[in-house]
């Protein structure tokens, strides 16, 4: 990973599919471009034409690269698409790992793109392994492929519903099953998934800014635990399992979604001004000159700070939005100088003023030290630091790459200890019960991160602290 990114939460992957809709592979790539915040290592676009021709597009790059030169207006108009941004979190991101995932199951054609983390895949990998089944990639979402091929059910649905029930952890997929799409989301809906409306077809997207950017109307979102099946017949929901414990990835709010999308009823955007404005109420005492966000992931919640408090908002911070994942890394000696690559401070507007600096979250910490010294070496006088979200003290196993825990600054620093090692004045981080308050409420939420109460088993993970203990004892 370069260090332009090692000091963040990296999103996981985005999908999307249509059903009969004109301009199919268009619209779909269209999707793929407006989710590409959630993936920007490969894209892929799988296609089944009515005349029972398949095919795909796929390629290791951010959408405008993958399908640069791409002649999709001479190809007849397909009736399923299934579309997918790829930012690896199991699974290198090699060709061979790139969605969506094809196969052929008893002359059926199976493709599956998937949102999420298995977190009992090495389990179930293990055993069809023993059982002769033959991998083709290291994606955890193969592991669903393999036990929809291997289930003894007679139709589609069945097959589906007995694989997902040997499955822990995060999934929103988007299967194409002939000329059938289905949308699936785990009985925790971890990862969103929302069904759109386009003249007589249907959309499927990871985020909701996915159907505006086609002009598709906003249905509903997939229920957690739901299979939507979507064919000639019409639409028809199924379940996975009779229980459903709802825990939406509450992070979707801090950092990863898109401010114009909205979940649960709540704009992304909002959530963020709310969760600003609750970081004033929660502790007034600021007499700083401006209010200044790390850019784009603190704006929001900078302005609704600025708003609730009246401190005047300032662009102190300039982000330059052409770094790349791959850029290019510097040598040991410059590694000071690289977060310039990426940031650079307003020195007229902050000589000599004292600022209340806000980002959406503290990772491993290091960034956040490097934009202070930026600031102090501008000749910011005092910096208050408020951070848009509680503190993080433990991984997330469900489809977003984190450090180790041991990484994680304040699991192994408190606030005073935080506060003396990124030098600044004073450091706030939100509450939990003011982040749920931003967000309207509890209405079932993951908040593993911040609290370390995973709401699904952590299977792989406990198997393989069992191992290295039997090793210890050995
Ligand atoms: S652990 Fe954190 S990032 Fe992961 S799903 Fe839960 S809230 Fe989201």
């Amino acid at each position: 990973m370069s260090y332009i990114n090692q000091d963040r939460f990296i999103d996981h992957c985005a999908v999307f599919g249509t059903y009969d809709l004109k301009e199919s592979i268009y619209s779909t790539i269209l999707g793929l471009h407006a989710l590409q915040h959630r993936g920007q290592e490969a894209s892929g676009v799988f296609y089944f034409q009515e005349s029972g021709l398949f095919s795909f597009k796929k390629g290791i790059g951010k959408v405008s690269e993958v399908y640069a030169g791409f002649d999709h207006e001479k190809i007849e108009n397909p009736r399923v698409t299934n579309g997918h941004n790829r930012y690896s979190t199991f699974g290198g991101s090699e060709e061979k790992n790139i969605q969506p995932l094809y196969a052929q199951i008893n002359k059926d054609n199976i493709s599956i793109s998937h949102n999420g983390n298995i977190t009992n895949a090495h389990y179930l990998k293990q055993n069809l392994l023993e059982d002769g089944c033959i991998f083709q990639s290291d994606m955890d979402t193969e592991v669903i492929l393999h036990l929809i091929a291997k289930s003894k059910e007679t139709n589609i649905i069945e097959k589906i519903q007995d694989a997902l029930r040997k499955v822990e952890g995060a999934y929103s997929l988007i299967i194409t099953y002939n000329d059938e799409i289905i949308a699936i989301r785990d009985p925790n809906g971890i990862r969103p998934l929302v069904l759109g409306k386009k003249d007589n077809g249907f959309v499927l997207s990871s985020e909701t800014c996915g159907l505006d950017i086609i002009n598709a109307t906003f249905e509903r979102e997939i229920d957690p635990g739901e299979i939507l099946l979507i064919n000639d017949k019409g639409i028809k929901s199924f379940s996975i399992a009779n229980k459903v414990n709802k825990t939406f990835c509450i992070f979707e709010y801090i950092y990863f979604a898109r401010p114009d999308s909205n979940f649960l009823n709540q704009n992304v955007y909002e959530a963020r001004i709310n969760i600003g404005k609750q970081l004033y109420l929660e502790n007034k005492k600021n007499n700083s000159d401006i209010v200044i966000p790390v850019p784009d992931s603190g704006l929001a919640s900078a302005i609704g700070y600025s708003e609730a408090s009246g401190i005047p908002f300032q662009l102190g911070i300039i982000r330059n939005h052409y770094v790349g994942r791959s850029f290019i890394q510097p040598k040991q000696e410059l590694r000071d100088l690289a977060v310039k690559m990426k940031h650079n401070v307003n020195l007229k507007l902050l000589q000599g003023k004292s600022i209340t600096l806000i980002d959406d979250s503290i990772v491993r910490g290091t960034t956040s030290k490097k934009i202070v010294s930026l600031l102090k070496n501008a000749g910011v006088k005092k910096i208050h630091f408020k951070v848009a979200s509680p503190a993080i003290i433990g991984s997330c196993y469900y489809g977003v790459d984190t450090p180790n825990e041991d990484n994680l600054i304040a699991n192994i620093k408190n606030l005073e200890e935080i506060k003396d090692y990124l030098e600044v004045d004073t450091l706030q981080y939100l509450s939990l019960e003011g982040l749920y308050k931003a967000v309207n409420g509890n209405q079932g939420y993951c908040d593993a991160c911040f609290t370390k109460k995973y709401p699904v088993p952590l299977i792989d993970q406990t198997l393989k602290k069992q191992q290295k203990e039997q090793i210890k004892l050995v």
